[in-house]
């Protein structure tokens, strides 16, 4: 771990431990870059940590303290999921500059780190979650070349389980239901189910990010939400 102090927090407001994890991906040309503006006080942001490509860590903010990475997010009823949540940015250059898949040393790491933090906050394994998840109308990160399945297999963020009853229709409007009871925020109009849908894909039907309902989606909306 290297600690590499930040000086973009504050105190977390209404809550003294954290309840969530959003993962993100840096979404800049490399480590180093993302690193200097997490660090850079005009830029007014910030994470607990980084882990870099080759599986280095590093500490920017104390975890008591309130990092700005989420920005204006949603997830469960809390809408300052800053106060609420540890950030963790995971070097990739994101769909911006080059999506690439997340190195194995990587993600060992990021597998550590998570399992420490929840330990130490005795988390659920559905407090891990993705920056889309809680901004599914402006964010893409970490995206749908993430492991959270090998990371679900060690506790850390859920992964479906299929029942028989999965199989049962579910349209368009009633998978509103399902997304919210999960945690998404749907918005007020068709353009935020979407998104929300979309986001739900980025996480558990990683192949087919469309949007749009389908079979499998639906049948892995039911069952992540009877988990949830
Ligand atoms: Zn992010």
């Amino acid at each position: 771990m290297i600690k590499q102090p930040s000086p973009n927090f504050d105190d977390r407001k209404g809550c003294d431990a954290p309840s969530l994890v959003v993962l993100h991906y840096t979404g800049m040309k490399d480590g180093a870059s993302a690193i200097a503006r997490l660090c850079d006080a005009a830029a007014k942001v910030s994470s607990h940590y980084v882990v870099e490509e080759d599986g280095r860590v590093f500490q920017l903010v104390d975890e008591a303290k309130r990092a700005w990475h989420a920005g204006k997010s949603f997830w469960r009823g809390i809408v300052d999921v800053n106060s609420h949540s540890i950030g963790i940015e995971i070097v990739n250059p994101g769909h911006e500059f080059g999506y690439r898949a997340f190195p194995e040393k990587q993600m060992q790491a990021v597998l550590t780190l998570c399992e420490g933090i929840k330990a130490r906050y005795a988390l659920p394994a559905t407090a891990f979650i993705g920056h889309s998840d809680v901004a599914p109308l402006r964010k893409e990160d970490p995206g749908e070349l993430f492991n959270w399945k090998m990371l679900a297999a060690h506790g850390i963020g859920v992964w479906p389980e299929f029942k028989a009853q999965d199989d049962e229709p579910l349209t368009f409007v009633a998978s509103e239901k399902l997304l919210t009871t999960i945690g998404y925020d749907c918005g007020i109009d068709e353009d935020g189910l979407h998104a929300a849908l979309r986001a739900f894909q980025r996480r558990f039907v990683q192949h087919k990010v469309t949007g749009q309902l389908d079979s499998e989606s639906a049948k892995t909306l039911r069952a992540i939400s009877r988990i949830s």
